[in-house]
């Protein structure tokens, strides 16, 4: 029978059961609320032929609801001691692969090769201590991933909404919107969680670009000119890239901002996806022609 694991009085039935604690340093806050378990699970908006990896599936109350709606479901989980009471809760189920392992040290690209070939969506109520270099990986690999729903920190929700000029604008902003569009679907209180964190969140839904918005001549090199610019956020552009990328000859600084049409006393913080690419291409163009 499906227990409900949204229950506080069954999950510490559960967690005594198996000899369980909950492991702060591994991010389990554990879902508690039926409402925004339906949210996370809407968003997804799931069909019977969907394949679905799931990162961090605890004692899988979020695994359970995914399984009923898709074709089939990978869940991902770092704590060997939850196994056991995870493959019990979900084993009727008949289309969840359990995955004992670290999400952030797996090969993707093989997964995907075996298990997802048709391509998926990714869906996870996230380890807060390392939400922000979980979402990179996933999109960065490039995988084949129509659309990733995620509870965050709302901090991170917001510096992956963030414009040029907002105090939260940053490099997460820029990367996460080169490959996806983000949207903040709910804010979820801290309440919603056992145990409770101590900071609110919110349901983020990324939709995965076919194409960049913006057109980049060397992506490494992009992602290098955004990274040092927030890095050295409180520097001009000129002075952060000249920190950043030493192979730009001093010389040659004030030629690339001119052709990009971007003064070089502005910070990296106020410039938009489109300014970064730009800015990048001409950097690009003088690196080549200096060969
Ligand atoms: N999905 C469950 C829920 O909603 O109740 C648990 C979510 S809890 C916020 C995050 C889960 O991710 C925990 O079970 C934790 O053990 C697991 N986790 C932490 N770090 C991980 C990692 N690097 N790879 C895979 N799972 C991880």
């Amino acid at each position: 029978m499906t227990k409900k694991l949204t229950s506080p009085h069954v999950i510490k039935q559960i967690m005594d059961e198996h000899n369980l604690r909950f492991i702060k340093s591994l991010g389990q806050n554990f879902l508690i609320d039926e409402n925004t378990l339906n949210k996370i699970i809407n968003e997804a908006n799931l069909v019977k032929t969907d394949r679905v990896l799931e990162i961090g599936a605890g004692l899988g109350t979020v695994t359970l609801q995914i399984a009923k709606k898709a074709a089939k479901i990978v869940a991902v989980e770092i704590d060997r001691h939850l196994i056991p009471a995870l493959k019990s809760n979900v084993s009727h189920c008949g289309n969840v692969k359990i995955i004992h392992s670290d999400i952030l040290k797996m090969d993707l690209k093989n997964l995907v090769k075996e298990e997802f070939p048709e391509g998926f969506k990714v869906v996870a109520n996230l380890p807060y201590y390392i939400t922000t270099p979980v979402i990179m990986k996933l999109l960065e690999e490039k995988l084949d991933i129509s659309l990733m729903v995620y509870l965050v920190q709302k901090e991170v929700a917001d510096r992956i909404m963030a414009f040029p000029g907002n105090k939260n604008y940053g490099a997460l902003s820029v990367a996460v919107n080169y490959y996806a569009k983000p949207e903040i679907v709910s804010l979820v209180p801290k309440t919603v969680f056992m145990p409770r964190p101590k900071v609110d969140s919110a349901i983020v839904k990324l939709k995965v670009r076919e194409t960049p918005p913006v057109s980049v001549i060397d992506e490494t090199l992009f992602f290098k000119v955004v990274k040092f610019s927030f890095i050295y956020r409180r520097k001009t552009l000129r002075n952060a890239l000249l920190r950043g990328l030493p192979e730009l000859e001093r010389e040659k600084v004030s030629e690339v901002f001119k052709n990009a049409d971007i003064d070089e006393n502005r910070r990296g913080e106020t410039l938009n996806i489109e300014e970064f690419a730009k800015l990048c291409n001409c950097i690009k163009t003088c690196l080549t022609n200096k060969l």
